[in-house]
């Protein structure tokens, strides 16, 4: 890596290949690859690694061996899929999956040792994988991966993991629903769209109550809703918190143009949003330590420029990101009765979190 590496970018072959989500959106394999060829042509202090696959070792940290076994034996079977038709049984599907959680392992250690401040893994971030159970794309939870591993042989206490995607992180919050580590995402919700979960009243339950934080928003929200959101209650919250190591799943599919999700953020939205990350990483006792991982995002030129703008923007470079903003006169706006809706989830959220 070159000496003033400040943000590694992790990538592993497999991403070029065929991705987790089903075939009607093939389209959407291409973001890995196009985020790394856009990032090697930027003038950013961004070193590039290619990870490990995850080891089982690792992959328990998490996941039963019996659940890691019959993903295997799905892999050889070639056919049908891990869940209910989202996430497609084909050979080298394993080795993919593995691939995600090796990538976030490796950002992680490299931030915990010392050698970088922020890792990205654009092919990290399968926040719907439970312990035992594939969903939406997801097989293995390399975020829990991860916060078992800096727990257990970094002594890291109060990691955090906040996730943007514009879905719910399901499999994340279930992982973690009984301990007294903060999980939070924001994510459009009405109760049907999927995954169907992420109340506002799912806090955590036990040594976890009120250590799972879910902005639920309507459809049609655009970011100014968002982050106010972020100001008001997400970062007063992390703040008390006081988190020693932050991990973010950075998906992008709440971008206004994405095919799967109604949420209206821009590009540039993104990078706002990554300033106050990498601000709260910095103001807390993470010392600036950023894990950031990939996520959704369906529709690749908007997923690769929403990204570009929030690396640039990670680099205290954000004058680099202009040329890959959304014109705002184009850019579909938020819906005003919907957004009347999400300030009113806003101010429940910041009386129920108590952060007024
Ligand atoms: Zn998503």
């Amino acid at each position: 890596m070159s000496a003033d590496g400040r943000l590694a970018f992790i990538y592993h072959e497999r991403y070029g290949g065929r991705g987790t989500a089903h075939h009607r959106l093939s389209e959407s394999w291409s973001r890995y690859r196009a985020i790394r060829d856009l990032l090697r042509e930027l003038p950013l202090p961004i070193p590039h690694y290619r990870q490990a696959v995850a080891s089982d070792t690792d992959l328990r940290r998490v996941h039963p061996q019996s659940y890691i076994d019959w993903v295997r034996q799905m892999d050889l079977r070639d056919d049908g899929f891990l869940d209910h038709r989202d996430t497609p049984a084909y050979r080298g599907i394993f080795h993919r999956a593995a691939a995600g959680v090796g990538g976030t392992l490796l950002g992680v250690r490299l931030i915990a040792d010392g050698v970088v401040p922020m890792a990205f893994n654009p092919g990290g971030g399968l926040h719907h994988a439970y312990r035992d159970a594939t969903r939406g794309f997801c097989v293995f939870n390399d975020l829990a991966v991860a916060v078992r591993w800096l727990m257990a042989e970094r002594g890291i206490q109060r990691p955090v993991i906040i996730d943007v995607d514009g879905h719910h992180g399901d499999g994340t919050e279930a992982i973690f629903y009984d301990e007294a580590i903060l999980t939070v995402s924001l994510h459009q919700y009405d109760g049907r769209f999927y995954p169907g979960t992420g109340a506002l009243t799912e806090t955590g339950r036990g040594a976890g109550a009120m250590c799972n934080l879910n902005v639920p928003l309507p459809r049609y929200t655009s970011g100014v809703p968002y982050l106010r959101a972020l100001e008001a209650w997400v970062l007063p919250v992390v703040r008390r918190y006081d988190p020693d190591f932050v991990i973010l799943q950075f998906g992008v599919d709440a971008h206004w143009q994405d095919r799967l999700v109604s949420l209206r953020l821009t590009a540039q939205d993104f990078g706002a949003i990554m300033a106050r990350f990498v601000a709260v990483a910095r103001e807390t006792s993470a010392k600036g330590r950023l894990m950031i991982t990939g996520g959704g995002g369906y529709t690749p030129q908007a997923v690769v420029r929403s990204w570009a703008v929030a690396m640039a923007t990670a680099l205290d470079r954000s004058d680099l990101a202009l040329p890959f903003h959304d014109d705002p006169t184009t850019a579909k706006q938020g819906d005003p009765q919907r957004e009347a809706q999400a300030h009113h989830v806003i101010d429940e959220g910041i009386a129920l979190w108590q952060v007024a």
